[in-house]
């Protein structure tokens, strides 16, 4: 069992990662290899030091002090230079050192996707605003390694992967104009073609990381049809090979209510040239960019950087646990620790069994190959959990940071404490990269297009298999069997409807989906518990969050007897062991 959290001050100074057991026990579960699981050990330990005592001080200080456009030089000449606080610069730098982007060219092994993400998690616990930077910027090189043209595909790709803080290069992703952002097949932007290349002529009016090296931008060729199929995806250097600007001016910073130290700008394209993100060697062959297929490559990077938001969702969520345990083992009201009440006992278990539904799906989508039949099985685990999860854990966060912030009582609602950047944080993961309706959308898309729920069907019903040999599973177990049954027919259901009620209802099916999937693999989770450790603690968690989100009980609960958060209140928040004798199913 961890230690009482009234021996911490405060979450910053702290190793992140060995106060997660749950994180160790999710890199067990996903990586049965012995080498594998030693690697992970080396590089997310890495980050739990990293990110809890070093980062995070320096992180509050950037937010304090956001970036500026400094337009103008002494010379008067139009600049258009962004300036940060240092603190900003050496957060990135440490980062580029130990090869958060192209861990896994350096490595030299291949790098399981787990261990990516549980890195971002814990980076994510300071500050999402430099994942934002420096995730954009890995999915800019994995464009470049995949679409450039050879002529640019090696030198960028060193220079996205550099180790080397002085030389490296940022990316980041230009789509959203004024006219929309959800809508982005109204898209105006113009690709010029000039021989091999082309030159773009457009403003693009969320553009984050703005001051990055290479942007991935989506613009519509001469010619193109109209809608997103007109849209071709191409790859923009801000500056040319001299070093003079490339066709590109950041008009303004944005004025944000956080994730303050990445710049966001609006920006204009006046004759940038830029390179075709053709899936071709040479870009010559311009009927590339009118084949439709454009729009898809640009996906690619929004499919990962949605993945990206769902763990930065989970860091805000678990950085927001922390600090409410360690404040409410330290706060005194009427002459005792206020985490000896029964409200805020419940408030801080709450917190960690939804951090850990959520951490269940998200984790599920970078290790989806371990428990799917087959590899296409694993795809489309991954192309329905990926928007459910990025729904999912960036509105919880919300919910957590506001919980958290409140367990702080007025102090919370003060920048002198943590909490307050972390809901303001919070607010942007459920708008950048795809708001949740367009989100829930996207999963109706996944069903209709590819039957992604079959799929996902499938895996629910083999992780409630695993749990069903388990007693102390079973009343949680028969919940969840009967919801995936009845969702399952939901979702036939509305495919028959009309459309408008089918759309109406297509954010509730998601839910409805998240929470199933959640709590499927929580049962999975507990039974490996129970099986390896003999330990109750999952299925306690699994067992709460079946009650709360899936069970329909009278009078909302009220009357059930039910004193595991009283009874167990240690061993869950501190991650003890509970004896499946004391818990009851
Ligand atoms: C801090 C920040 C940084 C950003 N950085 C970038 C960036 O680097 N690059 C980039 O390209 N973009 C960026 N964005 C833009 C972001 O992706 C968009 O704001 C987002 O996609 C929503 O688009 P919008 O703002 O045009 O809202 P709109 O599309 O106008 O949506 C407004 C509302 O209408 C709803 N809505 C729209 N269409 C439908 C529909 N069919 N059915 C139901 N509801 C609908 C939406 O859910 C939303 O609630 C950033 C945004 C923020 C806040």
């Amino acid at each position: 069992m961890l230690a009482d959290y009234a021996e911490y001050e405060q979450a910053i100074g702290l190793d992140w990662y060995s106060l997660d057991p749950n994180l160790s026990f999710l890199l067990d579960r996903y990586l049965p290899d012995d080498e594998d699981r030693k690697f992970a050990e080396e590089h997310v330990a890495e980050y739990g030091e990293l990110a809890g005592r070093i980062l995070g001080a320096r992180a509050e200080i950037t937010d304090a002090h956001g970036p500026v456009l400094n337009r103008y030089d002494r010379w008067g000449y139009d600049v258009g230079e962004v300036q940060h606080h240092p603190t900003w610069t050496a957060n990135k730098a440490d980062l580029v050192r130990t090869g958060f982007v192209g861990l896994e060219a350096h490595a030299g092994r291949s790098v399981p996707a787990v261990v990516t993400a549980a890195r971002s998690y814990l980076l994510s616990q300071c500050e999402t605003a430099a994942y934002c930077a420096l995730g954009m910027t890995g999915g800019a090189a994995d464009i470049v390694e995949r679409h450039a043209p050879s002529e640019i595909r090696d030198l960028y790709l060193d220079r996205l992967q550099s180790l080397d803080p002085e030389t490296a290069w940022e990316g980041g992703m230009f789509l959203t104009e004024r006219q929309g952002g959800s809508d982005v097949g109204a898209n105006t932007t113009r690709a010029v073609p000039d021989g091999n290349e082309w030159l773009l002529f457009g403003d693009k009016h969320f553009c984050s990381n703005v001051d990055a090296d290479v942007f991935i931008v989506l613009a519509r060729p001469e010619g193109a049809p109209e809608g997103t199929r007109g849209l071709a995806t191409f790859i923009v250097p801000s500056r040319q090979e001299d070093g003079a600007p490339n066709g590109f001016r950041i008009k303004r910073l944005k004025p944000k209510l956080g994730t303050v130290g990445v710049p966001t700008g609006e920006v204009t394209l006046d004759g940038a040239r830029a390179w075709l993100a053709g899936g071709r060697s040479q870009t010559s062959d311009q009927s590339a960019a009118r084949d439709g297929r454009g729009i898809n490559r640009m996906m690619e990077m929004v499919n990962s950087s949605r993945f990206g938001v769902a763990l930065m969702g989970l860091g805000i969520h678990r950085r927001s646990f922390l600090e409410a345990a360690i404040y409410a083992a330290q706060r005194t009201q009427w002459g005792q620790r206020i985490d000896r009440y029964p409200l805020v006992r419940e408030t801080l278990v709450d917190l960690l069994v939804d951090l850990e539904a959520g951490m269940a799906i998200t984790f599920e989508c970078a290790g989806a190959m371990r428990g799917a039949a087959d590899q296409d099985e694993a795809r489309l685990v991954r192309r329905i959990l990926i928007p459910l999860a990025k729904m999912r854990t960036t509105r919880v966060a919300l919910w957590a940071a506001s919980n958290a912030l409140e367990i702080f009582g007025g102090n919370g609602y003060m920048h002198d404490w943590p909490i307050a950047r972390q809901l303001r944080d919070a607010q942007c993961h459920t708008i950048w990269e795809g708001t949740e309706n367009i989100l829930a959308i996207d999963v109706r898309r996944s069903i209709r297009g590819e039957r992604a729920h079959l799929a996902l069907g499938n895996r629910i019903d083999r992780a409630l298999e695993a749990a069903s040999p388990h007693a102390v599973l079973a009343g949680a177990l028969d919940v969840v069997a009967r919801t995936r049954r009845e969702a399952w027919k939901a979702i036939d259901v509305l495919a028959a409807a009309p459309e408008d009620e089918a759309l109406l209802k297509s954010r509730r099916l998601a839910e409805l989906l998240a929470d199933t999937a959640e709590a499927a693999l929580l049962l999975e989770e507990a039974a490996w518990s129970l099986e390896r450790d003999t330990d109750a603690r999952k299925a306690a968690v699994a067992t709460r969050f079946v009650r709360r989100k899936l069970a329909d009980e009278l009078l909302r609960g009220l009357l059930v007897e039910d004193r595991t958060v009283l009874d167990h209140f240690e061993p869950l928040v501190r991650y003890g062991v509970i004896d499946p004798d004391t818990l009851v199913a």
